[in-house]
């Protein structure tokens, strides 16, 4: 048996269908945020970052590296253990107090990441709440599949945003049977939100369940940072919000915040949050200290907001095919993956900018796009560039253009 050709034929078919990924192997540049050293480059020029999750910058905020540090002094690198096994520091603690605040549940518990949060938690909640259906978004997040998947549970997809059809699904089972309905708020590809408040009615009128992915939210939406649901006004109306450490926050981890029963039933039942060493002191710290800071900092939220509008308002004036976001996610279509890749490869190595192509099976085939994060910190001057460098790109590969 050839074992290595399979993993060479498997690698050959990804290459084939354009989708075999490369990594930029970049170094972000402490306190020149979003200014990064490109080491997949010879020469290691230095390049401006337009796609990452970092969406505040809060990596390279002074406030968390301070607490960072300190929490390294105090208590060193790793956290020792699983929670269960010395593994529970007394900063992570804090952290999921600072969670469960920020939400106001009664309790939150924290995850090594938002992927792990979302399949841990799905997972336990769908095999502890009996023949339960689970509703969920045709878009949902590939963690959320995987926590569905692995509740072992029968589930129903309703289109994405739709809440007629998810109301048609509801109304379809019996009554009498649990249902939790799975869904985000802001979604990263498209860059469209929920519409939460009326899937917390259809909730409330078929007996089920909610579970909010809030990842591409918290820290950016709400007066307080704690994601839509808060600027909507409905957080106490949902059962599970779920969250990362590590976009807006700018670190790492993930969490869910609910009441104190399904926080501990997570907690006393789920293997992948049982059986894993927990995030160290320092990590909890920053986390703690960023929470802290996008509380009280909402003109950041109104800068991050104002900044991803002009985006928008320039890249559809230069009549380039920017998708109709409402979100501070800016994608711009291209609609193949070969195009995509060189667009990216040529933003990248001739005008300094990077910004990863998005394929398939992140987003459907033929709606490859290149899918733009602007932040509170890239100024006009970046954004005139960038809108002059994607001009010049989309006509020297002449790709589709705005309907005028
Ligand atoms: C990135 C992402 C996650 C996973 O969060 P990590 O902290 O990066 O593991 C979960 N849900 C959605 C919608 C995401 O985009």
């Amino acid at each position: 048996m050839d074992y290595q050709k399979i993993f060479a034929d498997a690698l050959a078919a990804l290459k084939q269908e354009r989708r075999y990924r490369v990594f930029t192997e970049l170094g972000r540049i402490q306190g020149r945020f979003p200014r990064a050293i490109n080491h997949s480059r010879p020469g290691q020029p230095e390049v401006t970052i337009w796609c990452s999750n970092d969406y505040l910058g809060m990596g390279q905020n002074p406030e968390i590296l301070e607490a960072m540090k300190t929490a390294i002094d105090r208590h060193g690198a790793g956290a020792g253990g699983t929670r269960n096994i010395s593994g529970t520091n007394h900063p992570l603690a804090l952290l999921e107090r600072e969670l469960a605040d920020l939400h106001r549940k009664e309790a939150a518990l924290v995850f090594t990441s938002g992927y792990i949060s979302n399949e841990a938690s799905l997972s336990t909640i769908g095999k502890l709440l009996p023949n339960v259906v689970i509703f969920s978004d045709s878009l949902n997040h590939a963690s959320m599949i995987e926590g569905i998947r692995h509740s072992g549970r029968e589930r129903r997809i309703f289109r994405h945003n739709d809440v007629a059809h998810l109301e048609e699904l509801l109304r379809a089972e019996d009554p009498a049977r649990p249902k939790l309905i799975a869904f985000e708020s802001v979604y990263s590809m498209d860059g469209d939100i929920a519409p939460i408040g009326a899937i917390c009615d259809l909730a409330e009128r078929y007996g089920a369940m909610t579970y909010l992915d809030e990842v591409h939210a918290v820290g950016m939406y709400g007066p307080r940072g704690a994601g839509v649901a808060e600027r909507d006004g409905v957080m106490q109306r949902l059962d599970v919000i779920e969250g990362t450490l590590g976009k807006a926050f700018g670190v790492m981890g993930g969490y869910i915040t609910a009441s104190a029963a399904i926080v501990d039933a997570v907690r006393s039942y789920a293997s992948s949050f049982i059986f894993t060493t927990a995030l160290p002191p320092t990590i909890a710290a920053g986390a703690a200290a960023s929470i802290r800071f996008l509380r009280e900092h909402d003109e950041l939220r109104q800068r991050h907001q104002e900044r991803a509008a002009r985006l928008k308002r320039l890249l559809a004036e230069a009549a380039l095919p920017v998708m109709p976001s409402v979100s501070h996610i800016v994608p711009v279509m291209v609609g193949d993956a070969g195009l995509c890749k060189a667009a990216s490869d040529m933003l990248l190595d001739e005008y300094a900018i990077y910004i990863q192509p998005i394929n398939y099976p992140t987003v459907p085939r033929g709606t490859e796009r290149l899918r733009i994060t602007p932040t509170p910190l890239h100024d006009d001057a970046e954004m005139a560039h960038l809108v002059h460098s994607l001009t010049e790109v989309w006509r020297r590969l002449g790709l589709r253009r705005a309907a005028a």
